[in-house]
């Protein structure tokens, strides 16, 4: 193993490629925080039984997917496998429910573990952008939430996402399905692996992507056949609100997902340019999930959308995000005296806002001139000791290439003036 190796499915995200990271995860908040979303972090890691109760003790992520560990003094911890239960925990835990103020809207943005087998879109640390509204059952909440997801997309210029939507019941009716598609599934011939799965987790067993397995699912009983008029009306105008809101959306009856806390409405974005890690983002209605981790009912919906694979959906559809330079302005001193005083002058500069930077290290006219141009500065501001003599510096437009001396006490006013 080479010293200089991120552990196995993980990668760093260095410049240039992690601006686009940061430019995702801002094009995914901005909608949300115009919208009355709260920013909210959680530590890294929980109590293993918050996400055990949480998440589910028969779901992949719990039995299989989470890094665990003991710590010196004991305590039972799990590194964060997905934000939903944390979030949550964290606004029991500070009784944000109780302000008379709900829904709790809230958005958050970290990274998440998960022990999986590293592909191409699936990574062992991954990193998410995500949004909950706590303690209120109201469609219009659930198509927010699915709009305001819509629009991060579309303000990236993704367009080959489609949006898939389903309901899983509420505590009335899924326990009857979920009663006949046991029946159902337990005649079937099947591994043991999935008929364990039919007793713990039987809606799982209809995301299974083997083909043989699919076939034999065919005249599985549906969910929609068994939901309750209250779970249809509320779906029905979930869907309704999507349709006036121009959002397009396509009703699959197969969407489960893997998390044992959803009721009523789930979505998942997916992106047709990615493979079999096709989902970029996901989530829906999860009405029990506060009392499963012992805290009062609080009907509440989210989503997490996975900025990886967002990142890939953009390189997949060929967007470059236009992303400004960083550095406005670049200086080049020649000489020591001139490194002194044009370093006072950036210092000014970035001091007044404007966003500058340096050419360190003493180096020679030609290779600074370089690293000017790498940086995509569109001023540069070089000055010799000649210059210094004459109280000025020189400015370089490096668009025009146009160049002219500038008094230095007017230099931060000029630059001021030209960059707006
Ligand atoms: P989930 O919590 O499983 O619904 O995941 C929500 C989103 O997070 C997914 O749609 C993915 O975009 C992203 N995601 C989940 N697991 C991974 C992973 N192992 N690697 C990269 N992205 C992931």
């Amino acid at each position: 193993m080479s010293t200089f190796q991120a552990p196995k499915g993980t990668y760093d995200l260095t410049p240039p490629r992690s601006a686009t990271f940061l430019a995702v995860r801002e094009a995914i908040a901005a909608p949300l925080r115009d919208s009355g979303y709260g920013y909210i972090e959680t530590p890294g890691f929980e109590n293993v039984e918050l996400f055990a109760r949480g998440v589910g003790e028969s779901t992949d992520i719990v039995t299989k997917e989470m890094y665990t560990l003991t710590t010196k003094g004991g305590d039972q911890l799990a590194l964060r496998p997905e934000g939903t239960a944390s979030v949550l925990r964290a606004a029991l835990e500070a009784n944000l429910h109780k302000a008379g103020n709900l829904p709790v809207k809230l958005w958050y943005s970290g990274s998440y573990y998960r022990y999986e087998r590293p592909q191409a879109g699936r990574y062992r640390h991954f990193s998410q952008v995500g949004a909950e509204a706590i303690g209120t059952e109201d469609p219009v909440l659930d198509a927010e939430l699915i709009i305001l997801a819509d629009q991060a997309y579309r303000s990236l210029g993704l367009r080959q996402f489609r949006i898939l939507l389903n309901s899983l019941g509420d505590k009335e009716c899924r326990p009857v399905y979920r009663e006949a598609l046991q029946t159902f599934l337990r005649d079937l011939d099947l591994d043991e692996e999935t008929r364990r799965r039919i007793e713990i987790n039987p809606l799982r067993v209809l995301d299974d992507k083997r083909a043989d397995v699919q076939k034999q699912l065919t005249d599985a009983p549906k969910l929609r056949d068994y939901l309750c008029d209250a779970c249809t009306a509320y779906h029905e105008e979930v869907r309704a609100l999507l349709t006036a809101a121009g959002v397009a959306f396509e009703d699959d009856e197969k969407l489960v997902r893997g998390l044992d806390y959803y009721t009523r409405t789930t979505f998942e974005f997916v992106h047709d340019g990615l493979g079999s890690q096709s989902a970029v983002g996901g989530g829906g209605r999860y009405d029990g999930l506060s009392e499963m981790i012992g805290g009062p009912e609080l009907p509440s919906v989210g989503w997490a959308l996975g900025v990886d694979r967002t990142v890939l959906a953009l390189e997949a559809e060929g967007i470059e995000l236009d992303l400004p330079y960083t550095t406005s302005v670049y200086a080049v001193p020649l000489g020591e005296e001139a490194r002194r005083v044009l370093f006072g002058v950036v210092t000014g500069l970035r001091r007044a806002g404007i966003a500058a930077d340096f050419a360190f290290g003493g180096r020679g006219l030609k290779g600074a001139m370089k690293s000017a141009n790498r940086s995509g500065a569109r001023y540069t501001l070089v000055a010799g000791e000649r210059d210094l003599a004459e109280g000025v510096v020189q400015l370089k437009d490096m668009e025009s290439g146009e160049q002219n001396a500038v008094p230095l006490t007017e230099v931060a006013a000029e630059l001021a003036k030209r960059l707006g």
